[in-house]
Protein backbone atom coordinates (compact mmCIF):
# COMPACT_ATOMS: atom_id res chain seq x y z
CA UNK A 1 0.00 0.00 0.00
CA UNK A 2 1.14 3.41 -0.74
CA UNK A 3 0.89 6.03 1.78
CA UNK A 4 0.10 9.90 1.39
CA UNK A 5 -0.61 12.16 3.20
CA UNK A 6 -3.56 14.65 4.49
CA UNK A 7 -3.22 18.03 3.62
CA UNK A 8 -6.82 19.67 3.80
CA UNK A 9 -10.01 18.72 5.12
CA UNK A 10 -13.48 20.08 3.65
CA UNK A 11 -16.56 18.34 4.98
CA UNK A 12 -16.14 14.66 2.88
CA UNK A 13 -13.34 16.03 1.09
CA UNK A 14 -9.95 15.40 1.70
CA UNK A 15 -7.35 15.92 -0.44
CA UNK A 16 -3.74 14.11 -0.08
CA UNK A 17 -0.29 14.58 -1.57
CA UNK A 18 2.38 12.16 -2.55
CA UNK A 19 -0.40 9.99 -4.12
CA UNK A 20 1.31 9.96 -7.72
CA UNK A 21 0.51 6.30 -8.16
CA UNK A 22 -2.90 6.56 -7.74
CA UNK A 23 -5.48 6.39 -9.88
CA UNK A 24 -8.98 8.37 -9.83
CA UNK A 25 -11.64 5.90 -8.37
CA UNK A 26 -9.03 4.11 -6.37
CA UNK A 27 -10.76 3.25 -2.90
CA UNK A 28 -8.08 4.64 -0.24
CA UNK A 29 -7.79 4.41 3.75
CA UNK A 30 -7.40 7.60 5.41
CA UNK A 31 -5.75 7.98 8.84
CA UNK A 32 -5.35 5.22 11.47
CA UNK A 33 -8.86 5.30 11.80
CA UNK A 34 -9.07 3.85 7.92
CA UNK A 35 -12.03 5.49 6.90
CA UNK A 36 -13.21 4.46 3.90
CA UNK A 37 -13.01 6.70 1.05
CA UNK A 38 -12.68 6.77 -3.10
CA UNK A 39 -10.34 9.08 -5.57
CA UNK A 40 -12.84 11.69 -7.28
CA UNK A 41 -10.02 13.97 -8.84
CA UNK A 42 -5.88 13.61 -9.64
CA UNK A 43 -3.97 16.59 -10.16
CA UNK A 44 0.05 15.97 -10.09
CA UNK A 45 0.70 13.94 -6.89
CA UNK A 46 -2.82 15.73 -5.17
CA UNK A 47 -5.87 13.32 -5.09
CA UNK A 48 -9.02 14.39 -3.77
CA UNK A 49 -10.81 12.43 -2.14
CA UNK A 50 -14.68 11.73 -1.17
CA UNK A 51 -14.86 9.70 2.36
CA UNK A 52 -17.90 7.64 2.69
CA UNK A 53 -17.55 8.36 6.91
CA UNK A 54 -17.50 11.16 9.46
CA UNK A 55 -14.08 13.23 9.01
CA UNK A 56 -14.59 15.33 12.24
CA UNK A 57 -11.37 14.32 13.88
CA UNK A 58 -8.95 13.73 10.67
CA UNK A 59 -6.70 16.18 9.79
CA UNK A 60 -3.26 17.55 7.91
CA UNK A 61 -0.60 15.00 8.09
CA UNK A 62 -2.50 11.85 8.70
CA UNK A 63 -1.75 9.12 6.17
CA UNK A 64 -3.65 8.12 3.33
CA UNK A 65 -3.23 4.45 1.88
CA UNK A 66 -4.39 3.66 -1.78
CA UNK A 67 -5.46 -0.08 -2.10
CA UNK A 68 -4.79 0.40 -5.88
CA UNK A 69 -8.21 -0.65 -6.75
CA UNK A 70 -11.71 0.50 -7.49
CA UNK A 71 -14.66 0.68 -5.03
CA UNK A 72 -15.47 -2.90 -5.30
CA UNK A 73 -18.08 -5.19 -3.44
CA UNK A 74 -18.63 -8.61 -2.63
CA UNK A 75 -21.11 -10.61 -4.81
CA UNK A 76 -22.37 -14.07 -3.36
CA UNK A 77 -24.36 -15.94 -0.66
CA UNK A 78 -25.88 -14.31 2.21
CA UNK A 79 -27.02 -10.60 0.29
CA UNK A 80 -30.89 -11.23 0.54
CA UNK A 81 -32.45 -10.32 3.59
CA UNK A 82 -29.64 -7.98 4.61
CA UNK A 83 -29.58 -4.39 4.78
CA UNK A 84 -26.44 -2.68 4.19
CA UNK A 85 -25.03 0.45 4.56
CA UNK A 86 -23.78 2.25 0.99
CA UNK A 87 -20.75 0.62 0.65
CA UNK A 88 -21.84 -2.55 1.83
CA UNK A 89 -21.38 -2.99 5.60
CA UNK A 90 -24.07 -4.94 6.93
CA UNK A 91 -25.67 -2.66 9.23
CA UNK A 92 -26.99 -5.38 11.80
CA UNK A 93 -23.35 -6.85 11.79
CA UNK A 94 -21.64 -3.54 11.89
CA UNK A 95 -24.05 -2.56 14.74
CA UNK A 96 -23.74 -5.71 16.64
CA UNK A 97 -19.51 -4.62 16.85
CA UNK A 98 -19.39 -1.15 17.06
CA UNK A 99 -22.74 0.33 18.50
CA UNK A 100 -24.83 2.90 17.70
CA UNK A 101 -22.65 6.14 16.79
CA UNK A 102 -19.15 5.21 16.35
CA UNK A 103 -19.58 3.33 12.63
CA UNK A 104 -16.29 4.46 11.47
CA UNK A 105 -13.39 2.54 10.09
CA UNK A 106 -15.20 -0.29 11.27
CA UNK A 107 -14.74 -2.99 8.72
CA UNK A 108 -17.03 -5.94 8.97
CA UNK A 109 -16.74 -8.71 5.80
CA UNK A 110 -20.00 -7.75 3.32
CA UNK A 111 -20.98 -11.46 3.05
CA UNK A 112 -20.78 -13.79 6.59
CA UNK A 113 -17.51 -16.16 6.44
CA UNK A 114 -18.73 -18.32 8.63
CA UNK A 115 -22.12 -19.61 7.69
CA UNK A 116 -22.33 -22.49 5.38
CA UNK A 117 -23.62 -22.95 2.22
CA UNK A 118 -24.90 -26.39 0.51
CA UNK A 119 -23.33 -26.02 -2.81
CA UNK A 120 -24.68 -28.86 -5.24
CA UNK A 121 -22.56 -28.41 -8.56
CA UNK A 122 -24.66 -28.64 -12.10
CA UNK A 123 -21.80 -29.58 -13.38
CA UNK A 124 -19.06 -32.29 -13.94
CA UNK A 125 -14.98 -32.85 -14.03
CA UNK A 126 -14.29 -32.85 -16.94
CA UNK A 127 -17.09 -30.21 -18.62
CA UNK A 128 -15.71 -27.46 -20.26
CA UNK A 129 -16.97 -24.00 -19.21
CA UNK A 130 -16.63 -19.88 -19.57
CA UNK A 131 -18.26 -16.81 -18.56
CA UNK A 132 -21.56 -16.59 -17.11
CA UNK A 133 -22.04 -20.60 -16.78
CA UNK A 134 -23.55 -21.76 -13.99
CA UNK A 135 -21.48 -24.47 -12.63
CA UNK A 136 -23.94 -25.16 -9.34
CA UNK A 137 -26.69 -23.58 -6.66
CA UNK A 138 -27.35 -22.59 -3.35
CA UNK A 139 -30.42 -22.53 -1.67
CA UNK A 140 -30.10 -19.12 -0.36
CA UNK A 141 -33.66 -18.58 1.17
CA UNK A 142 -36.77 -20.33 0.46
CA UNK A 143 -37.84 -18.81 -2.02
CA UNK A 144 -34.35 -17.91 -3.90
CA UNK A 145 -32.17 -20.08 -5.63
CA UNK A 146 -28.63 -18.73 -5.91
CA UNK A 147 -26.67 -19.38 -9.00
CA UNK A 148 -23.22 -19.73 -8.43
CA UNK A 149 -21.41 -18.43 -11.94
CA UNK A 150 -17.97 -18.86 -13.92
CA UNK A 151 -17.32 -15.10 -13.29
CA UNK A 152 -16.91 -13.17 -16.49
CA UNK A 153 -13.81 -13.44 -18.59
CA UNK A 154 -13.17 -16.71 -16.85
CA UNK A 155 -12.90 -19.99 -19.21
CA UNK A 156 -11.51 -23.58 -19.20
CA UNK A 157 -12.26 -27.29 -18.36
CA UNK A 158 -13.72 -28.22 -14.60
CA UNK A 159 -10.64 -30.27 -12.92
CA UNK A 160 -12.35 -30.29 -9.05
CA UNK A 161 -16.01 -29.59 -8.28
CA UNK A 162 -16.59 -29.80 -4.33
CA UNK A 163 -20.21 -30.13 -3.68
CA UNK A 164 -21.84 -29.91 -0.12
CA UNK A 165 -21.24 -27.19 2.90
CA UNK A 166 -18.63 -24.37 2.37
CA UNK A 167 -18.24 -20.86 3.31
CA UNK A 168 -18.23 -18.17 0.70
CA UNK A 169 -14.57 -17.84 0.64
CA UNK A 170 -13.75 -21.49 0.22
CA UNK A 171 -12.77 -23.40 -2.94
CA UNK A 172 -15.77 -24.56 -4.52
CA UNK A 173 -14.36 -25.13 -7.90
CA UNK A 174 -10.79 -25.37 -9.44
CA UNK A 175 -11.16 -24.96 -13.43
CA UNK A 176 -8.16 -25.27 -16.03
CA UNK A 177 -7.82 -22.59 -18.19
CA UNK A 178 -5.13 -20.99 -20.94
CA UNK A 179 -2.93 -19.07 -17.89
CA UNK A 180 -3.27 -22.23 -15.27
CA UNK A 181 -5.34 -23.37 -12.56
CA UNK A 182 -7.99 -20.85 -11.79
CA UNK A 183 -10.03 -21.29 -7.99
CA UNK A 184 -13.34 -20.10 -7.32
CA UNK A 185 -15.20 -19.80 -3.94
CA UNK A 186 -18.38 -18.45 -4.07
CA UNK A 187 -17.58 -14.41 -4.42
CA UNK A 188 -17.58 -12.54 -7.39
CA UNK A 189 -15.83 -9.03 -6.36
CA UNK A 190 -16.98 -6.21 -8.68
CA UNK A 191 -16.47 -2.94 -9.36
CA UNK A 192 -19.30 -1.00 -8.70
CA UNK A 193 -19.18 1.83 -11.15
CA UNK A 194 -18.94 -0.47 -14.31
CA UNK A 195 -22.01 -2.46 -15.46
CA UNK A 196 -21.92 -6.22 -15.35
CA UNK A 197 -21.20 -8.12 -18.80
CA UNK A 198 -24.13 -9.31 -20.41
CA UNK A 199 -24.48 -11.12 -24.41
CA UNK A 200 -26.90 -8.75 -25.65
CA UNK A 201 -29.89 -6.52 -24.66
CA UNK A 202 -33.53 -7.53 -25.62
CA UNK A 203 -36.50 -5.30 -26.51
CA UNK A 204 -38.45 -5.35 -23.16
CA UNK A 205 -41.72 -7.32 -24.18
CA UNK A 206 -43.56 -7.81 -20.54
CA UNK A 207 -45.10 -5.66 -18.14
CA UNK A 208 -43.69 -5.53 -14.25
CA UNK A 209 -46.60 -6.28 -12.94
CA UNK A 210 -47.36 -3.57 -9.69
CA UNK A 211 -50.74 -4.51 -8.63
CA UNK A 212 -51.37 -0.67 -8.81
CA UNK A 213 -54.13 0.40 -11.21
CA UNK A 214 -52.97 3.28 -12.63
CA UNK A 215 -49.47 2.06 -13.07
CA UNK A 216 -50.15 -1.35 -14.57
CA UNK A 217 -53.20 -0.44 -16.94
CA UNK A 218 -52.33 3.33 -17.68
CA UNK A 219 -48.68 4.07 -17.34
CA UNK A 220 -47.27 -0.07 -17.08
CA UNK A 221 -43.27 -0.02 -17.56
CA UNK A 222 -41.73 -3.08 -18.70
CA UNK A 223 -39.19 -5.57 -17.15
CA UNK A 224 -36.28 -4.19 -17.68
CA UNK A 225 -37.59 -0.93 -18.25
CA UNK A 226 -36.44 2.64 -16.19
CA UNK A 227 -39.17 4.80 -14.83
CA UNK A 228 -39.17 8.02 -12.91
CA UNK A 229 -41.33 8.86 -10.17
CA UNK A 230 -41.14 12.92 -9.67
CA UNK A 231 -43.04 14.84 -7.12
CA UNK A 232 -43.04 17.42 -4.21
CA UNK A 233 -42.85 16.65 -0.51
CA UNK A 234 -45.83 14.26 0.77
CA UNK A 235 -47.13 13.42 -2.48
CA UNK A 236 -46.53 9.83 -2.16
CA UNK A 237 -43.46 9.10 -3.72
CA UNK A 238 -42.14 6.49 -1.10
CA UNK A 239 -45.41 5.05 -0.78
CA UNK A 240 -45.32 4.37 -4.34
CA UNK A 241 -42.25 3.05 -3.88
CA UNK A 242 -42.53 0.61 -1.15
CA UNK A 243 -46.00 -0.73 -2.93
CA UNK A 244 -43.77 -1.22 -5.60
CA UNK A 245 -41.00 -3.49 -3.49
CA UNK A 246 -43.74 -5.04 -1.70
CA UNK A 247 -45.90 -6.24 -4.53
CA UNK A 248 -44.19 -6.24 -7.88
CA UNK A 249 -43.80 -9.93 -9.81
CA UNK A 250 -40.30 -9.52 -9.69
CA UNK A 251 -38.01 -12.53 -8.40
CA UNK A 252 -35.63 -9.85 -6.89
CA UNK A 253 -36.24 -6.65 -5.06
CA UNK A 254 -33.27 -3.95 -4.29
CA UNK A 255 -34.34 -1.32 -2.13
CA UNK A 256 -32.01 1.93 -1.76
CA UNK A 257 -32.72 4.35 0.52
CA UNK A 258 -31.03 7.56 -0.32
CA UNK A 259 -30.49 10.71 1.33
CA UNK A 260 -34.12 9.82 3.07
CA UNK A 261 -35.86 9.56 6.53
CA UNK A 262 -33.98 6.61 8.24
CA UNK A 263 -37.20 5.51 9.86
CA UNK A 264 -39.04 4.70 6.48
CA UNK A 265 -36.10 2.02 6.23
CA UNK A 266 -37.12 0.58 9.66
CA UNK A 267 -40.56 0.66 8.67
CA UNK A 268 -39.34 -1.53 5.70
CA UNK A 269 -37.69 -3.51 7.97
CA UNK A 270 -40.57 -4.11 10.27
CA UNK A 271 -43.00 -4.40 7.32
CA UNK A 272 -41.39 -6.39 4.77
CA UNK A 273 -41.02 -9.79 7.37
CA UNK A 274 -44.69 -9.82 7.79
CA UNK A 275 -46.30 -9.52 4.87
CA UNK A 276 -46.21 -12.76 2.72
CA UNK A 277 -45.54 -12.72 -0.88
CA UNK A 278 -48.90 -13.74 -2.72
CA UNK A 279 -46.86 -16.40 -4.92
CA UNK A 280 -44.46 -17.82 -3.04
CA UNK A 281 -46.44 -17.52 0.30
CA UNK A 282 -43.38 -16.78 1.74
CA UNK A 283 -42.08 -13.60 4.05
CA UNK A 284 -41.08 -10.70 1.46
CA UNK A 285 -37.43 -10.46 2.92
CA UNK A 286 -36.55 -14.05 1.53
CA UNK A 287 -36.00 -12.21 -2.22
CA UNK A 288 -34.91 -8.73 -0.72
CA UNK A 289 -32.02 -6.81 -0.41
CA UNK A 290 -31.56 -3.31 1.40
CA UNK A 291 -29.07 -0.48 0.85
CA UNK A 292 -29.70 1.90 3.38
CA UNK A 293 -27.85 5.28 3.45
CA UNK A 294 -30.14 7.32 5.01
CA UNK A 295 -30.24 11.35 5.74
CA UNK A 296 -28.03 10.74 8.80
CA UNK A 297 -25.62 8.73 7.43
CA UNK A 298 -22.73 10.39 5.31
CA UNK A 299 -23.20 12.12 2.26
CA UNK A 300 -20.51 11.25 0.52
CA UNK A 301 -21.76 7.46 0.83
CA UNK A 302 -25.10 8.53 -0.96
CA UNK A 303 -23.19 8.01 -4.76
CA UNK A 304 -21.90 4.21 -3.51
CA UNK A 305 -25.13 3.32 -1.97
CA UNK A 306 -26.84 3.62 -5.60
CA UNK A 307 -23.83 2.22 -7.09
CA UNK A 308 -23.75 -0.95 -4.62
CA UNK A 309 -27.67 -1.41 -5.42
CA UNK A 310 -27.50 -1.69 -9.09
CA UNK A 311 -24.43 -4.22 -8.87
CA UNK A 312 -25.89 -6.53 -7.01
CA UNK A 313 -29.37 -6.01 -9.19
CA UNK A 314 -27.18 -6.58 -12.05
CA UNK A 315 -25.90 -9.48 -10.36
CA UNK A 316 -28.94 -11.48 -9.69
CA UNK A 317 -30.13 -10.64 -13.44
CA UNK A 318 -27.30 -12.38 -14.48
CA UNK A 319 -28.77 -15.76 -12.40
CA UNK A 320 -31.71 -15.22 -14.95
CA UNK A 321 -33.84 -13.41 -12.67
CA UNK A 322 -36.36 -10.61 -12.95
CA UNK A 323 -34.90 -7.56 -10.81
CA UNK A 324 -36.49 -4.53 -9.54
CA UNK A 325 -35.02 -1.27 -8.44
CA UNK A 326 -35.99 0.78 -6.29
CA UNK A 327 -34.21 3.99 -5.20
CA UNK A 328 -35.75 6.81 -3.10
CA UNK A 329 -34.07 9.49 -3.43
CA UNK A 330 -32.03 9.47 -6.95
CA UNK A 331 -32.53 13.81 -6.06
CA UNK A 332 -30.47 13.18 -2.63
CA UNK A 333 -27.69 11.56 -4.91
CA UNK A 334 -27.76 13.93 -6.93
CA UNK A 335 -27.28 16.81 -4.18
CA UNK A 336 -24.08 14.68 -2.81
CA UNK A 337 -22.63 15.45 -6.36
CA UNK A 338 -23.34 18.89 -6.26
CA UNK A 339 -21.81 19.38 -2.79
CA UNK A 340 -18.95 17.29 -3.86
CA UNK A 341 -18.27 19.02 -6.81
CA UNK A 342 -18.90 22.78 -5.15
CA UNK A 343 -16.09 21.88 -2.47
CA UNK A 344 -13.80 20.14 -5.42
CA UNK A 345 -14.69 24.01 -6.97
CA UNK A 346 -15.77 22.68 -10.37
CA UNK A 347 -17.15 24.87 -12.85
CA UNK A 348 -20.89 24.70 -11.90
CA UNK A 349 -23.47 24.34 -14.65
CA UNK A 350 -26.84 24.34 -14.18
CA UNK A 351 -28.43 25.40 -10.55
CA UNK A 352 -24.68 24.46 -8.85
CA UNK A 353 -25.05 20.80 -10.20
CA UNK A 354 -22.41 19.45 -11.78
CA UNK A 355 -21.95 19.12 -16.08
CA UNK A 356 -22.05 15.90 -15.86
CA UNK A 357 -24.86 15.24 -13.74
CA UNK A 358 -26.96 14.35 -16.60
CA UNK A 359 -24.35 11.67 -17.86
CA UNK A 360 -24.34 10.47 -14.90
CA UNK A 361 -27.89 10.07 -14.47
CA UNK A 362 -27.80 8.50 -17.81
CA UNK A 363 -25.36 5.80 -16.95
CA UNK A 364 -27.31 4.79 -13.98
CA UNK A 365 -30.37 4.36 -15.50
CA UNK A 366 -28.71 2.51 -18.69
CA UNK A 367 -28.03 0.00 -16.91
CA UNK A 368 -31.56 -1.47 -16.87
CA UNK A 369 -32.33 -4.00 -18.95
CA UNK A 370 -33.85 -7.28 -20.71
CA UNK A 371 -30.76 -9.29 -21.22
CA UNK A 372 -29.42 -12.29 -22.83
CA UNK A 373 -27.27 -13.54 -20.01
CA UNK A 374 -23.88 -14.59 -20.66
CA UNK A 375 -23.36 -18.12 -20.54
CA UNK A 376 -26.36 -20.42 -21.00
CA UNK A 377 -29.21 -19.72 -23.07
CA UNK A 378 -31.49 -17.61 -20.60
CA UNK A 379 -32.63 -14.40 -19.80
CA UNK A 380 -32.57 -11.68 -16.95
CA UNK A 381 -34.35 -8.26 -16.56
CA UNK A 382 -33.20 -5.04 -14.28
CA UNK A 383 -36.28 -3.14 -13.84
CA UNK A 384 -35.43 0.13 -12.32
CA UNK A 385 -37.28 2.78 -10.95
CA UNK A 386 -36.07 6.18 -9.53
CA UNK A 387 -38.04 8.33 -7.23
CA UNK A 388 -36.62 11.89 -7.77
CA UNK A 389 -37.57 14.70 -5.36
CA UNK A 390 -37.52 18.16 -7.73
CA UNK A 391 -37.38 21.26 -5.03
CA UNK A 392 -41.24 22.80 -4.65
CA UNK A 393 -42.82 19.70 -6.97
CA UNK A 394 -41.19 21.82 -10.33
CA UNK A 395 -39.85 19.25 -13.04
CA UNK A 396 -38.28 22.06 -15.00
CA UNK A 397 -34.75 21.48 -13.13
CA UNK A 398 -31.87 19.91 -14.04
CA UNK A 399 -31.64 16.30 -11.76
CA UNK A 400 -35.82 15.87 -13.51
CA UNK A 401 -34.80 16.94 -16.52
CA UNK A 402 -31.72 14.37 -16.45
CA UNK A 403 -33.99 11.52 -15.63
CA UNK A 404 -36.81 12.21 -18.01
CA UNK A 405 -34.13 12.48 -20.57
CA UNK A 406 -33.25 8.85 -20.43
CA UNK A 407 -36.34 7.05 -18.61
CA UNK A 408 -39.24 5.60 -20.56
CA UNK A 409 -41.85 6.06 -17.89
CA UNK A 410 -43.03 9.11 -15.92
CA UNK A 411 -45.34 8.59 -13.19
CA UNK A 412 -45.52 12.31 -12.29
CA UNK A 413 -46.78 13.12 -8.92
CA UNK A 414 -49.29 16.01 -8.72
CA UNK A 415 -49.44 18.23 -5.19
CA UNK A 416 -52.97 19.29 -6.08
CA UNK A 417 -54.06 15.40 -6.23
CA UNK A 418 -52.55 14.25 -3.09
CA UNK A 419 -54.06 17.59 -1.06
CA UNK A 420 -57.38 16.37 -2.21
CA UNK A 421 -56.37 12.96 -0.76
CA UNK A 422 -56.28 11.33 -4.73
CA UNK A 423 -54.07 8.40 -3.84
CA UNK A 424 -51.60 7.10 -6.22
CA UNK A 425 -51.36 10.69 -6.87
CA UNK A 426 -49.90 10.30 -10.20
CA UNK A 427 -51.37 12.48 -12.60
CA UNK A 428 -52.95 10.71 -15.53
CA UNK A 429 -52.96 13.74 -18.16
CA UNK A 430 -49.36 14.14 -17.96
CA UNK A 431 -47.17 10.78 -17.10
CA UNK A 432 -47.19 8.71 -19.67
CA UNK A 433 -45.22 5.55 -20.71
CA UNK A 434 -43.54 4.60 -23.87
CA UNK A 435 -43.69 0.82 -23.84
CA UNK A 436 -47.41 0.94 -24.26
CA UNK A 437 -47.79 -0.82 -27.54
CA UNK A 438 -45.61 -3.53 -26.37
CA UNK A 439 -47.59 -3.72 -22.80
CA UNK A 440 -51.11 -3.62 -24.80
CA UNK A 441 -50.37 -6.76 -26.67
CA UNK A 442 -49.47 -8.51 -23.86
CA UNK A 443 -52.66 -7.42 -22.05
CA UNK A 444 -54.60 -8.42 -24.89
CA UNK A 445 -52.85 -12.09 -25.45
CA UNK A 446 -52.60 -12.57 -21.67
CA UNK A 447 -55.84 -11.02 -19.73
CA UNK A 448 -58.51 -9.92 -22.17
CA UNK A 449 -58.19 -9.26 -25.55
CA UNK A 450 -60.25 -6.02 -24.71
CA UNK A 451 -58.21 -4.99 -22.41
CA UNK A 452 -55.97 -1.79 -24.45
CA UNK A 453 -59.47 -1.31 -26.17
CA UNK A 454 -60.97 -0.41 -22.36
CA UNK A 455 -57.69 1.46 -21.44
CA UNK A 456 -57.69 3.76 -24.37
CA UNK A 457 -61.55 4.49 -23.97
CA UNK A 458 -60.87 5.60 -20.10
CA UNK A 459 -58.16 7.42 -20.99
CA UNK A 460 -60.08 9.29 -24.08
CA UNK A 461 -63.04 9.58 -21.06
CA UNK A 462 -60.71 10.83 -18.66
CA UNK A 463 -59.15 13.64 -20.91
CA UNK A 464 -62.55 14.93 -21.72
CA UNK A 465 -63.73 15.56 -18.20
CA UNK A 466 -60.75 17.81 -17.77
CA UNK A 467 -61.82 19.58 -21.42
CA UNK A 468 -65.69 19.52 -20.14
CA UNK A 469 -64.79 20.63 -16.41
CA UNK A 470 -63.45 23.29 -18.40
CA UNK A 471 -67.02 24.24 -19.92
CA UNK A 472 -68.30 23.92 -16.90
CA UNK A 473 -66.03 26.11 -14.56
CA UNK A 474 -67.15 28.56 -17.41
CA UNK A 475 -70.90 28.34 -17.94
CA UNK A 476 -71.87 25.82 -15.69
CA UNK A 477 -72.98 22.10 -15.41
CA UNK A 478 -76.67 23.04 -16.57
CA UNK A 479 -75.51 24.03 -19.73
CA UNK A 480 -74.01 20.66 -20.58
CA UNK A 481 -75.78 17.82 -22.13
CA UNK A 482 -76.85 14.83 -20.45
CA UNK A 483 -74.58 12.89 -23.03
CA UNK A 484 -71.64 15.27 -21.52
CA UNK A 485 -73.24 15.16 -18.39
CA UNK A 486 -73.03 11.07 -18.34
CA UNK A 487 -69.47 11.46 -19.32
CA UNK A 488 -68.45 13.62 -16.60
CA UNK A 489 -70.26 10.84 -14.16
CA UNK A 490 -68.14 7.93 -15.45
CA UNK A 491 -65.07 9.95 -15.42
CA UNK A 492 -65.24 10.12 -11.71
CA UNK A 493 -66.30 6.80 -11.63
CA UNK A 494 -62.76 6.19 -13.15
CA UNK A 495 -61.02 8.62 -10.59
CA UNK A 496 -62.72 7.55 -7.16
CA UNK A 497 -63.57 3.65 -8.43
CA UNK A 498 -60.27 3.19 -10.41
CA UNK A 499 -57.03 5.11 -10.12
CA UNK A 500 -57.79 5.73 -5.94
CA UNK A 501 -56.09 2.78 -4.33
CA UNK A 502 -55.49 2.71 -0.73
CA UNK A 503 -52.04 1.27 -0.21
CA UNK A 504 -52.88 0.64 3.44
CA UNK A 505 -55.88 -1.04 2.74
CA UNK A 506 -56.11 -4.80 3.21
CA UNK A 507 -57.34 -6.00 -0.25
CA UNK A 508 -56.58 -2.52 -2.18
CA UNK A 509 -53.35 -2.61 -1.14
CA UNK A 510 -52.65 -4.70 -4.01
CA UNK A 511 -55.21 -5.45 -7.61
CA UNK A 512 -54.33 -8.40 -9.98
CA UNK A 513 -54.33 -7.22 -13.74
CA UNK A 514 -58.24 -9.17 -14.01
CA UNK A 515 -59.43 -7.77 -11.69
CA UNK A 516 -58.27 -4.32 -12.90
CA UNK A 517 -59.84 -5.51 -15.90
CA UNK A 518 -62.98 -6.46 -14.43
CA UNK A 519 -63.14 -3.13 -12.85
CA UNK A 520 -62.87 -1.40 -15.96
CA UNK A 521 -65.41 -3.51 -17.55
CA UNK A 522 -67.97 -2.55 -15.16
CA UNK A 523 -67.46 0.71 -14.94
CA UNK A 524 -67.65 0.68 -18.63
CA UNK A 525 -70.30 -1.53 -19.07
CA UNK A 526 -72.39 1.04 -16.68
CA UNK A 527 -71.63 3.72 -18.87
CA UNK A 528 -72.94 1.59 -22.56
CA UNK A 529 -76.19 0.45 -20.33
CA UNK A 530 -76.84 4.25 -19.29
CA UNK A 531 -76.55 5.96 -22.57
CA UNK A 532 -78.83 3.59 -24.23
CA UNK A 533 -81.00 4.26 -21.75
CA UNK A 534 -80.47 7.80 -22.29
CA UNK A 535 -80.99 7.02 -26.22
CA UNK A 536 -84.56 5.33 -24.78
CA UNK A 537 -85.53 9.16 -22.94
CA UNK A 538 -84.27 7.99 -19.73
CA UNK A 539 -83.40 10.77 -17.18
CA UNK A 540 -80.20 11.21 -16.32
CA UNK A 541 -80.80 11.55 -12.24
CA UNK A 542 -83.13 8.35 -12.42
CA UNK A 543 -80.04 6.49 -14.18
CA UNK A 544 -77.45 7.94 -10.91
CA UNK A 545 -79.52 7.00 -8.43
CA UNK A 546 -80.20 3.25 -9.26
CA UNK A 547 -79.11 1.44 -5.90
CA UNK A 548 -76.28 -1.28 -7.73
CA UNK A 549 -74.06 1.81 -8.67
CA UNK A 550 -72.89 1.11 -5.12
CA UNK A 551 -71.38 -2.20 -6.01
CA UNK A 552 -69.13 -0.28 -8.66
CA UNK A 553 -67.76 2.35 -5.65
CA UNK A 554 -67.03 -0.73 -3.42
CA UNK A 555 -65.76 -2.93 -6.40
CA UNK A 556 -62.01 -2.34 -5.33
CA UNK A 557 -62.88 -4.53 -2.14
CA UNK A 558 -63.78 -7.58 -3.91
CA UNK A 559 -60.97 -9.83 -2.98
CA UNK A 560 -58.99 -11.67 -5.80
CA UNK A 561 -60.50 -15.10 -5.09
CA UNK A 562 -64.22 -13.68 -5.75
CA UNK A 563 -63.64 -12.42 -9.11
CA UNK A 564 -67.12 -13.92 -10.59
CA UNK A 565 -68.53 -11.23 -8.14
CA UNK A 566 -67.74 -8.49 -11.59
CA UNK A 567 -70.11 -10.76 -13.37
CA UNK A 568 -72.86 -10.48 -11.28
CA UNK A 569 -72.55 -6.67 -10.27
CA UNK A 570 -72.77 -6.26 -14.08
CA UNK A 571 -76.13 -8.12 -14.26
CA UNK A 572 -77.72 -6.58 -11.66
CA UNK A 573 -76.50 -2.89 -12.97
CA UNK A 574 -77.94 -4.16 -16.33
CA UNK A 575 -80.77 -5.32 -15.10
CA UNK A 576 -81.65 -1.90 -12.90
CA UNK A 577 -80.92 0.41 -16.08
CA UNK A 578 -83.24 -1.87 -18.13
CA UNK A 579 -85.99 -1.44 -16.02
CA UNK A 580 -85.88 1.70 -15.73
CA UNK A 581 -85.99 1.70 -19.45
CA UNK A 582 -88.91 -0.30 -19.83
CA UNK A 583 -91.05 1.59 -16.77
CA UNK A 584 -90.34 5.24 -17.96
CA UNK A 585 -87.91 5.03 -20.85
CA UNK A 586 -91.38 7.56 -22.48
CA UNK A 587 -91.40 10.44 -20.12
CA UNK A 588 -88.65 11.99 -21.73
CA UNK A 589 -89.45 11.63 -24.53
P1 LIG B 1 -43.05 11.59 -0.34
O1 LIG B 1 -42.14 10.41 -0.28
O2 LIG B 1 -43.35 12.01 -1.75
O3 LIG B 1 -42.58 12.74 0.49
P2 LIG B 1 -44.87 9.84 1.05
O4 LIG B 1 -44.71 8.65 0.17
O5 LIG B 1 -44.14 9.78 2.34
O6 LIG B 1 -44.46 11.17 0.28
O7 LIG B 1 -46.43 10.04 1.25
C1 LIG B 1 -46.95 11.00 2.15
C2 LIG B 1 -48.29 10.52 2.71
O8 LIG B 1 -49.27 10.43 1.69
C3 LIG B 1 -48.24 9.11 3.28
O9 LIG B 1 -47.80 9.10 4.59
C4 LIG B 1 -49.69 8.68 3.18
O10 LIG B 1 -50.44 9.17 4.25
C5 LIG B 1 -50.18 9.36 1.94
N1 LIG B 1 -50.20 8.42 0.79
C6 LIG B 1 -49.35 8.42 -0.25
N2 LIG B 1 -49.66 7.46 -1.15
C7 LIG B 1 -50.74 6.82 -0.66
C8 LIG B 1 -51.56 5.72 -1.12
N3 LIG B 1 -51.32 5.08 -2.28
N4 LIG B 1 -52.60 5.35 -0.35
C9 LIG B 1 -52.87 5.98 0.80
N5 LIG B 1 -52.16 7.01 1.28
C10 LIG B 1 -51.10 7.44 0.58
MG1 LIG C 1 -40.34 10.09 0.60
Amino acid sequence: MKVGKVIKVSGPLVVAEGMEDANVYDVVEVSDNKLIGEIIEMRGDKASIQVYEETTGIGPGDDVYSTGSPLSIELGPGMLEQMFDGIQRPLEALQAKAGDFLLRGVSVSPLDREKRWDFVPTVNVGDEVSEGNIIGTVQETTVVSHKIMVPPAVSGKIVEILPGYHTVDEIICKIETDDGIKELNMIQKWPVRRGRPYSRKLDPIRPLVTGQRIIDTFFPVAKGGAAAIPGPFGSGKTVVQHQLAKWADAEIVVYVGCGERGNEMTDVLMEFPEILDPKTGQSLMKRTVLIANTSNMPVAAREASIYTGITIGEYFRDMGYSVALMADSTSRWAEALREMSGRLEEMPGDEGYPAYLASRVADFYERAGYVKCLGEDREGALTVIGAVSPPGGDISEPVSQATLRIVKVFWGLDYALSYRRHFPAINWLNSYSLYQDKMDKFMDESIDRKFSAHRIQSMALLQEESNLQEVVRLVGRDSLSEADQLKLEVAKSLREDFLQQNAFHEVDTYCSLPKQFKMLNLILGFYDEAKKALDAGVYLDEILKIESREGITRSKNISENELEKFDELFETVKADIEKLISEGGNSNA
